[in-house]
């Protein structure tokens, strides 16, 4: 890395560009929803919900998929040359595949997806404000919603909104993908936030989100920065950091190599490491604890490292066991074992756990069966995971008529249509296009 003011001035540079991209972006979804607004439709009953319009492709997911690729891709290898000035290992492929791979994973964090659904929801109340204060000034519902057609249909319509949100998020994407650069580096890094301005540039009034006091702090690349007010922040636009310290922050985050007192790179790990199979420690140490748990009244779960050590053990409810935010965060590539009191195979809150966390392996054991499911490919964003649930669902009435139809026949009893209901129902998901994101087993006994 050059020195800070330099980089400073190269990087907001390219935030201009990152702030361009994003509020393109974003202003064609907000066009694509004001759009499908159904004005014409509206009745002094119904207009709130018209405008709440159930989109089934949230145009605002797709901006924000497409501007964090966007920027992040091309911000996350500008990032690496920074970084190979000094260490010629930063290869942008790795990068590329590391990045590709946890982007959607990002955007689907609870912070993240807060965010977009806020910026949906201060979107549709501005128009239903717009509306409700015509109605209010006695207007009929069709000369105000005509009128606010217009109004949302002009090509400046929400135009600085668009602006704050491009600026917030093109901070958050570019620094979220430098964190992201600095993972594929293999050597000991240390982190330094560059604030947004120089400090001999004096604004009045003074500007918070410049951050001055936090300039050329540095520390490890796993720990956060603390603002002068204590916050932790793990880069700028931390989609952690309060609404003060995020939006309108133009800061950005800078990787540098740690050198050693003889002046020389430091490797992250050995290059000679030694790679295990585990499968057989791990699945000794998870059915040795299926085993207690397997016939109990309520429902207890475990979780695994891929080395078969366990991560937590815990006890629930008698048809669920839940799990905290922390545990949730950290269930990732992990395997998590748990045991349904009735012989059930798994719920659709199973499977679409494991996707949605994106676990290695979700388990279920009752007292005759153990039921294994794999994760091939989790939920690449919502709308995946709304299509896979709502052909679980569809699935479901098909093999509901399905087997009242054996019932009837007397092909099975009612504990064979009990045993088979949830089973079916997931050998029927595998063989279909959704079967892609899961590999389901059944083991007897
Ligand atoms: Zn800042």
């Amino acid at each position: 890395m050059a020195s800070i003011t330099s980089y400073r001035k190269t990087y907001q540079r390219w935030l201009k560009q990152y702030e361009k991209q994003a509020y393109k972006e974003l202003r064609k979804a907000f066009k694509k929803w004001g759009n499908s607004i159904p004005f014409s439709m509206m009745t002094e009953q119904n207009y709130k919900q018209m405008v709440d319009v159930v989109v089934l492709e949230s145009p605002m997911v797709i901006a924000y998929e497409k501007l964090y690729t966007d920027i992040g891709l091309v911000h996350g290898k500008r990032t690496g040359v920074q970084i190979n000035k000094e260490l010629k290992f930063f290869k942008p492929g790795d990068f590329e595949s590391e990045f590709i791979n946890n982007i959607r994973n990002f955007l689907l964090t609870a912070n993240m997806s807060e965010r977009i659904t806020s910026v949906e929801g201060t979107y549709i109340a501005t128009i239903q404000k717009l509306l409700a204060n015509r109605l209010e000034d006695g207007k009929t519902i069709a000369e105000a919603s005509r009128e606010i057609e217009k109004i949302v249909k002009k090509p400046n319509f929400y135009r600085w909104q668009a602006e704050r949100i491009a600026r917030t998020e093109s901070t958050t994407a570019a620094n979220y993908a430098a964190v992201e650069a600095n993972e594929v580096t293999d050597f000991v890094m240390e982190k330094v936030w560059i604030s947004g301005s120089d400090s001999r540039v004096r604004r009045t009034p003074p500007d918070k989100y410049d951050h001055q006091d936090l300039n050329g702090k540095t520390v490890d690349p796993k720990e956060a920065f603390s603002t002068s007010r204590g916050e932790k922040l793990m880069f700028p636009g931390d989609t952690n950091g309060s609404a003060g310290n995020v939006i309108n922050c133009r800061c950005s985050v800078a990787f540098r190599p740690v050198r050693d007192a003889n002046g020389d790179l430091i490797e992250k790990r050995t290059s000679n490491e030694v790679i295990t199979d585990f499968t057989e420690a791990r699945n000794k140490n998870i059915v040795n604890y299926e085993r207690t748990i397997r016939n109990n009244s309520y429902e207890s779960a475990g979780a695994y490292r891929e080395d078969g050590s366990l991560i937590f053990k815990k006890r629930g409810k008698a048809k669920s066991v839940s799990f905290t935010n922390e545990e949730v965060k950290i269930v990732k590539g992990k395997y998590i074992t748990n045991n349904h009191p009735i012989d059930y195979s798994y719920s659709p809150e199973d499977i679409d756990f494991a996707l949605y966390h994106d676990l290695k392996q979700i388990r279920a054991v009752t007292p005759k069966r153990t039921f294994v499911a794999d994760v091939i490919k989790p939920f690449s964003d919502r709308n995946e995971q709304r299509l896979f649930n709502n052909y679980v669902k569809r699935t479901e009435n098909k093999v509901v008529k399905r087997l009242s139809r054996q019932l009837y026949k007397r092909e099975i009893d009612l504990q064979g249509y009990k045993d088979n209901y949830w089973h079916e129902i997931w050998v029927d998901v595998e063989k279909s296009k959704y079967g892609k994101h899961f590999k389901y087993t059944k083991i007897d006994g």
